[in-house]
């Protein structure tokens, strides 16, 4: 039997050598590694998102054909970007330094005068495209890089849905600071990382240096506080409030963004909501037509790309969700172009983009949503809908609320209606839940990938 997920793909890898073309293998399969294999489900080791991407696109049901054949059953496949291989190799001679998702906690080494988090150089205003949809967010972020502590936006809280630029606007801010001599000590950090800090810090006896680091700064930027609210993190809030008001009484600056509007934040101690009412709250909103264009012309300017206005205009038209997937859009034009070495018209990105497009342009309903996920669990979709509480039910429910908010334009009322008349509150429950879930579980998350794929 395979039990070695390395051995298991090695046998595969040399299946699929033999069944494409050799540059393709080279490019995209050399470098992956067998990682895990579940009941159903089969992670594969890859050394960046684009590969994943890549590979996910163009690849998936020749590896899905090939490891049934040699698991002897159906099974899914999930990709894992794990960067130690990259080192070894990089996979495509192109431009495609694109900086890992600053989400991710991380501990760098400190700039002079300060740091924590990592800063992405390409994160500033210069590189910040002004449109409707942000010229608030973005004139609060300027006021306060100019004079932290100074303006009455404190705190200044940034928020709006994934991929629109917050974090990308609170970086710029401490680029600024920082080039401008506005402030001397900083720190950016993600709520995961001044969570992992905290705990470090109880744990080795070290909460005095802990509060030493976070409240001797003059900016304090903290990414993503949404991840304050999930598990048990009462004393990390609790902490979090003293270095607030440690910071905000001797009138240094606090910046923080969130991914929803910090009153739906369910989870998040009522004594530091009502505290970010004394700041400003400036949201982002989706890009409109001319952003994206702008924005499309920008990065493809910066990566050395020349794409002829009709294309833009045809992708700005096409991708609207959010724009970490236009960029997303240049990337992949950027990678085809060079390994193919043609033009891109409007056609090519048609097909390049063949399946971000249908992403985008599908339509799908809350009863689809409930029928894939009833599916999935083999259980009858009426139970979703049904009073039950019994824990596998719930967990079906939870995803199948989960997508219903990100996967259609739903409100959170009617959301819960449709789940049995249930309360909007027990759906933002239950996609903190799942988020929880699928921050912990690689192989949940292959299974919300999944699913999203299949709707
Ligand atoms: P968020 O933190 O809101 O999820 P990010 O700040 O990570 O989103 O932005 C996603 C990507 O889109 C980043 O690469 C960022 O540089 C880019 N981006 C977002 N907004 C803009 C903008 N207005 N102009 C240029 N690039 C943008
Ligand atoms: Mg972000």
């Amino acid at each position: 039997m395979h039990d070695d997920p390395v051995q298991l793909w090695a046998k595969c890898l040399d299946v699929i050598e033999n069944m494409i073309n050799r540059q393709i293998y080279e490019t995209w399969f050399k470098q992956t590694r067998g990682l895990a294999l579940s009941q159903d489900t089969f992670t594969v080791q890859v050394p960046n998102q684009f590969a994943a991407d890549w590979l996910e696109e163009h690849h998936l049901s020749l590896i899905k054909k090939v490891l049934g054949r040699e698991v002897g059953r159906e099974v899914f496949v999930g990709f894992r970007v794990l960067e130690t291989v990259s080192q070894k190799v990089e996979p495509l001679t192109l431009p495609l330094a694109r900086p890992p998702p600053p989400s991710r906690p991380q501990i760098a080494a400190s700039p002079p005068g300060g740091g924590g988090g990592e800063l992405y150089p390409g994160y500033t205003f210069d590189n910040f495209v002004v449109g409707t949809c942000n010229q608030f967010a973005h004139a609060a972020s300027l006021a306060v890089a100019e004079s932290p502590g100074k303006t009455v936006f404190n705190p200044l809280v940034i928020y709006g849905g994934v991929g629109l630029g917050k974090t990308h606007l609170a970086q710029a801010i401490a680029h600024y600071s920082t080039a401008h001599g506005t402030v001397e000590r900083i720190r950016f950090v993600s709520s995961e990382q001044f969570t992992i800090d905290f705990i470090n810090s109880i744990q080795e006896r070290k909460t005095k240096e802990f509060a030493q680091t976070y409240r001797h700064v003059d900016l304090l930027l903290v990414d993503d506080i949404q991840f304050f609210c999930h598990g048990q993190k009462d004393r990390t809030q609790e902490e979090f409030f003293y270095t607030f008001d440690a910071l905000r009484q001797s009138g240094k600056q606090i910046v923080l963004t969130c991914d929803r509007p910090p009153k739906e934040l369910t989870g998040l101690e009522e004594r530091l909501v009502s505290r970010f009412k004394w700041g400003l709250l400036a949201d982002i909103q989706p890009a409109d037509y001319e952003t994206r264009v702008a924005i499309l012309q920008k990065k493809a300017e910066k990566d050395g790309l020349s794409i002829h206005p009709e294309v833009t205009a045809f992708i700005a038209d096409q991708i609207t969700s959010n724009i970490r997937d236009l960029e997303g859009a240049v990337l992949r034009l950027l990678a085809y172009a060079s390994l193919f070495r043609c033009d891109i018209t409007t056609e090519v990105a048609r097909q390049v983009l063949k399946d971000t497009l249908k992403k985008e342009l599908r339509d799908v309903s809350i009863e689809d949503i409930q029928r894939a996920v009833a599916r999935h669990y083999s259980l009858p979709v009426e139970i979703l809908t049904a009073k039950t509480r019994r824990k596998e039910v719930a967990l079906a429910r939870q995803v199948a609320m989960y997508l219903a908010r990100h996967q259609t334009h739903e409100s959170l009322k009617d959301i819960g209606a449709q789940f049995g008349g249930r309360d909007h509150t027990t759906v933002i429950h239950a996609c903190q839940a799942v988020e929880e879930l699928a921050m912990q579980d690689p192989e949940f998350r292959g299974v919300l990938d999944r699913l999203v794929k299949d709707l």
